[in-house]
């Protein structure tokens, strides 16, 4: 018989055969020990909904599987990094170096701690885009070189092709939502730039650094689930939807495009593309004209910056 915490994240398959009555079942209840007998595993397990208060049963093997802690023992007291989630990764910078112990950057799953559980950093299917916006950020620390771009002109089509493009094709945005997001680069002059998979929250130190030239406006596109998503339940078929065809997706809960327009630095308005079932925002009507009404809104106000 195997035995799963209810608390942990359960597996279908081990639902289906506990329902099933197929040996396998989940205890709601706590393990209030592990000791070796003779024929086994002792596990007394106090159930919290049972008659039967506390129950002895026998296994063959335990896995425990109750969490697990960042182990520090290869950094002496000189350069071990703060942790964070009840120790279990390193406090990082938004580019992935330790907070308090500059030079030691991070990359993979322990990338994680800032946005544990909102994103996907915790795996390779995320964190290879973070590692790839690493790599490209240590470039521009370490040897001088500027974050890749790619001219737009200054047509605001040029802006509405490379922002539609992107959301519709880039797997980084797509996976690493609201962590990695394209800049569209506006200079002093009005000429459109364009950079690919900055982590958010790196942008606004690196605009103002001058990671890339002069700036006089810049928008932050990420996908983005609306707020409170994870609270309305999926399969709530009495749940409200707005119809897709609603240009005003400002509370789109499904993955949708967020634009974000900065001016000088500053927070300057913020666009949502409304969210698309089959995640093909190529309308001409609901995704592109609103967003090229709200981009030449923008780009006509972006007047040059002082210097
Ligand atoms: C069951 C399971 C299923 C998963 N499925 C998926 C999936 O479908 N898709 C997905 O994207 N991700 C998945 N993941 C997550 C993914 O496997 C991990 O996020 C990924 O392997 C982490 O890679 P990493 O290189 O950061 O760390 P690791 O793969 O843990 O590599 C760290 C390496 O460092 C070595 N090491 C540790 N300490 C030392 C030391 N002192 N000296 C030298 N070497 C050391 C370790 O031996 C290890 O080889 C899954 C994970 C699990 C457990």
């Amino acid at each position: 018989m195997t035995a799963v915490d209810p608390r942990a994240p359960a597996v279908a398959g081990e639902l289906d055969s506990y329902q099933l009555k197929s040996q396998n079942a989940l205890l709601d209840g706590r393990v209030l020990d592990i000791r070796r007998e003779a024929d086994g595993l002792r596990v007394p397990v106090s159930f919290e909904r049972a008659d039967e208060v506390v129950k002895d049963l026998r296994y063959d093997r335990v896995i425990v599987a109750a969490g697990f802690r960042f182990d520090t023992s290869i950094f002496d007291d000189t350069c071990a990094p703060d942790l964070i989630v009840d120790g279990r990764f390193p406090a990082l910078t938004p580019l992935s170096e330790s907070v308090n112990v500059p030079g030691l950057y991070f990359a993979g799953t322990l990338m994680q701690g800032p946005d544990f559980k909102k994103s996907t950093t915790g795996f390779i299917h995320g964190f290879r885009y973070s590692v790839r916006a690493l790599h490209r950020a240590l470039r521009v620390r370490h040897y001088g070189e500027t974050w890749p771009v790619t001219e737009l002109g200054d047509t605001v089509e040029r802006a509405v092709d490379a922002v539609i493009t992107r959301v519709n094709r880039s797997s980084a945005l797509w996976q690493q939502f609201a962590v990695l997001g394209d800049l569209l680069l506006v200079a002093p002059d009005g000429t459109l730039r364009h950079a690919e998979e900055v982590p958010v929250r790196h942008v606004a130190q690196a605009v103002r650094a001058g990671d890339f030239g002069e700036v006089a406006a810049h928008a932050v596109i990420t996908l983005e689930y609306g707020a409170d998503h994870d609270r309305v339940d999926p399969f709530d078929v009495t749940a409200g939807r707005k119809p897709q065809q609603d240009v005003a997706g400002l509370d789109s809960r499904y993955l949708h495009p967020v634009v974000r327009w900065y001016r000088a630095g500053e927070p300057a308005g913020e666009h949502h593309v409304t969210e698309n079932l089959e995640n093909e925002w190529d309308s001409e009507e609901f995704h592109r004209a609103p967003l090229r009404a709200f981009l030449a809104d923008r780009l006509a106000s972006a007047a040059p910056v002082t210097p």
